[in-house]
């Protein structure tokens, strides 16, 4: 379909410097798991994001020296000419489709362990690093602001040689540059005290780099658009107006990424805009911000409203790097919108590569060689059966349909998306619905798929239906026996009418009485049933066998935002204790570390414990020699997150009846050194 023209605004061309962005669409800087220990992996992700119509692919944060390694995490190193080979990889993967590369300059500052490098972390003053290591900075001095000035201007060059149209100078997030900003940096020379002189080392840096490669690459600024404390916000607008005229490009963000990347349950699309809006009032340069924008129209308000230039993106980009072309061509509702669960995040965050509950491509577009817009329609007409329209089977479905097979999805229930339906109905979950609908979009336009609601299949009807393959995504089933993690073996007795099960709670059953819910679990699920219990009215325990509330979030970025969230909504937190027994109201309870047992007196408890799969169809058929293959995927093999179901109907849909031997992932233990072949 021929472009809207009303979209143009976001298709025309902008020079930034000596460069030239052939669109609006910028994918920002953002970690991916992978840095410099996997560039293979890494050009490949970034090449898919510039051939999906991103018109400019950054890299994620890239240290320029080994005073500053954030070690465990994956991170991208330009510290000496040898890192330049690998950056190459990347900016000839986005030039190929006509994208710029822009590379983010990075010193960390009281932010870093140094882990690998082991040399002391530099800071304004001698102070606890923030990584909860036991190490304090080093206080830098005048040599070391003369370094500052001389790395970047060498990794500059460097980046250059590596083929990048952007350079950053990174002044946010609380790392380096920005610790000169605060008024926590109580120097008493040119770098210090007012906001001028705070700002010097920004200015210097930007001069610095510009005269270095300036005729070369545009020059980009990542700089808050406010200050920590709002009584700092006049020295910060002062020091934001000083540095005008100099970069190529304002990449205006937050210091606070629970804020610039929170998730969708705390924040939603264009959080940002009205502190973006103050700082174009400031500054004449290009602005780029994001807002994790999904819709057209949102995106072109931004830019026609010219409060920025370029629509940032990091988490849309991943969801769907193909969003920018799905624009131009129309394709509106192909776009897959990304549902803010921060599970991208969470595995750089436990230092692997990239994934995606939306994407299932994600970090694969190289290991497993998987393109998230084709799949080869290779099929023979052969007939699949897949038992379940969960997020596993309804990714199964349309990856097999796309390859051309007869597929048949049987869903017991009325409604299709499984745990997607209940879980997005907890609070401030809704947009974790999109995981559904694209998928549902997708297959409705598929005339080789079926779909077969309130279809409970038993074993007889599998065999009725005479399916060459069957694949069972059946799910899990949330366990009220109290087995988890703390307590591997069975405490309570499931038949007891007072224990709840969470999808009961989910589907709107609220107990008479106090409630405790108990999470063993320690993600989202336990305090989002806490709170949906709250919010109907009820007197709320969260028990938990970890010392905080939601310690898996941690990963995600919004374990804080969480437990703050739980102590407002006034639910009563009991922390460290494993599960012993519940009769008669009372919840007996031990404590993690040996110490005093105590109790609880509730009307109905709620254990977040563990899942069974779903196996029963899976058992009775999966010794059948009719069928050419039978498979269980998803929560039904192995309970785990939407994003894990999500990838194991994919890579079931893409594997089914194909002979490929060891997957490059196993191959190459998922490192990404070996070339393709
Ligand atoms: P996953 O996350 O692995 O996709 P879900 O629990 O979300 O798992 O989805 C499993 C789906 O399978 C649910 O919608 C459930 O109703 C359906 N289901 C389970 N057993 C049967 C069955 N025997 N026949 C049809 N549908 C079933
Ligand atoms: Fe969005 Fe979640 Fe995918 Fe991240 S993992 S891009 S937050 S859908």
């Amino acid at each position: 379909m021929p472009r809207d023209p009303r979209f143009d605004p976001l298709f025309t061309p902008l020079r930034i410097g000596p460069v030239t962005a052939p669109n609006r669409f910028y994918q920002v800087p953002h970690c991916s798991g992978m840095g410099h220990e996997r560039p293979h992996i890494l050009a490949a992700m970034r090449g898919v994001k510039a051939e999906g119509g991103w018109g400019v692919v950054n890299t994620e944060y890239c240290t320029i020296h080994p005073t500053s390694d954030d070690a465990p995490y994956p991170i991208q190193t330009l510290w000496d000419d040898d890192d330049i080979r690998q950056h190459a990889l990347m900016t000839e993967a986005v030039h190929k489709h006509g994208s710029l590369a822009g590379v983010e300059l990075f010193l960390g500052g009281q932010r870093m362990a140094n882990m690998a490098s082991r040399l002391p972390p530099m800071g304004m003053a001698s102070q606890p690093v923030l990584t909860g290591d036991p190490l304090q900075t080093r206080a830098l001095d005048r040599q070391d602001i003369a370094d500052i000035r001389r790395w970047h201007v060498e990794a500059a060059r460097r980046a250059v040689k590596a083929g990048f149209d952007i350079v950053y100078v990174y002044a946010c997030h609380h790392y380096l540059l920005h610790s000169f900003l605060t008024k926590e940096n109580r120097r008493g020379d040119a770098y210090g005290g007012s906001p001028l002189n705070r700002v010097r080392i920004v200015r210097e840096l930007l001069e610095a780099v510009k005269e270095a490669v300036g005729h070369e690459c545009a020059v980009a600024l990542r700089w808050s658009s406010n200050s920590e404390l709002p009584e700092d916000q006049d020295e910060w607008l002062e020091m934001t107006g000083s540095l005008d005229g100099l970069p190529d490009l304002w990449d205006v963000t937050v210091n606070d990424y629970s804020l610039e990347m929170g998730p969708s349950r705390f924040v939603k699309e264009g959080a940002l805009e009205s502190n973006v809006a103050r700082i174009r009032q400031l500054v004449s340069g290009a602005i780029v911000t994001v807002g994790r924008y999904t819709s057209p129209e949102s995106m072109l308000r931004l830019v026609k409203s010219g409060t920025a230039d370029f629509v940032g993106a990091a988490r849309p980009s991943i969801a769907d790097p193909f969003l920018p072309n799905k624009i131009r061509d129309g394709r509106f509702d192909d776009i897959r919108e990304c549902i803010g669960c921060n599970i991208c995040y969470a595995h750089n965050s436990r230092s692997v590569p990239i994934r995606c509950t939306q994407n299932p491509t994600m970090g694969e577009e190289w290991r497993s060689n998987w393109h998230p817009e084709i799949i080869t329609r290779d099929a023979t007409r052969e007939r699949v059966l897949i038992i379940g329209a969960g997020p596993a089977g309804l990714e199964a479905a349309r990856t097999l349909g796309a390859r051309g097979y007869e597929v048949a999805l049987a869903e017991r229930s009325r409604e299709p998306g499984g745990r997607v339906n209940l879980e997005s109905k907890l609070p401030g979950l809704a947009e974790w619905a999109r995981v559904r609908d694209w998928r549902l979009g997708q297959i409705s336009k598929m005339p080789n798929i079926e779909l077969f609601l309130e279809s409970e299949m038993s074993a007889t009807d599998v065999r009725d239906f005479d399916a060459a393959h069957v694949i069972c995504a059946t799910g899990s089933t949330w366990r009220k026996d109290g087995t988890g993690r703390a307590t591997q073996a069975p405490t309570l007795d499931p038949r007891d009418p007072a224990i709840i099960a969470p999808e009961d709670i989910m589907r709107g059953h609220v107990p008479a009485g106090p409630v405790a819910v108990y999470d063993d679990d320690g993600f989202y699920l336990g305090p989002s049933l806490a709170d949906k219990l709250r919010n109907a009215g009820c007197a709320v325990h969260l028990v938990t066998s970890a010392g905080v509330v939601a310690p898996w979030a941690s990963y995600t970025g919004d374990q804080a935002a969480i437990h703050a969230h739980v102590l407002a909504q006034g639910i009563a937190c009991h922390f460290n204790k494993s599960l012993l027994a519940f009769s008669s109201g009372k919840l007996d309870l031990g404590c993690v570390y040996g110490g005093a047992l105590a109790s609880l007196a509730v009307a109905a408890l709620v254990p977040v414990t563990s899942r069974e799969p779903n196996t029963t169809l899976f058992d009775a058929l999966k010794n059948d020699a009719a069928f050419k293959s039978i498979t269980r995927i998803g929560d039904a093999e192995a309970p785990g997150l939407i994003a894990h179901a999500i990838h194991a109907g994919h890579r079931a849909g893409r594997r089914l009846g194909r002979h490929e031997g060891m997957e490059r992932a196993a191959r190459d233990r998922g490192m990404g050194l070996m070339a393709p072949q």
